[in-house]
């Protein structure tokens, strides 16, 4: 399985350092929004979920979440 990162498309190889994360669905009773939960680090298990983003590198991943996410990445 080959892994891409989700902002600047760089091809993961054997790098360490990548970050995880996963988007989707929002929790259950709530108004349906678009969500992502951040691992922080890499999982290999988790890598292949169909919902996982992989980021290079925190700037990259902080780079798109302020793109997709802006303001509304957290719950208030
Ligand atoms: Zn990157």
């Amino acid at each position: 399985m080959e892994y891409f990162c989700k902002t600047c498309g760089k091809q993961k190889g054997d790098a360490e350092g990548w970050l995880l994360g996963f988007e989707g669905s929002g929790k259950p009773g709530r108004v349906m929004k678009y969500t992502i939960n951040l691992l922080g680090k890499w999982d290999e298990q988790r890598a292949s979920e169909r919902n996982a983003v992989h980021f290079c590198s925190a700037e990259c991943k902080n780079k798109y979440v302020w793109q997709s996410y802006g303001d509304d990445t957290w719950d208030k």
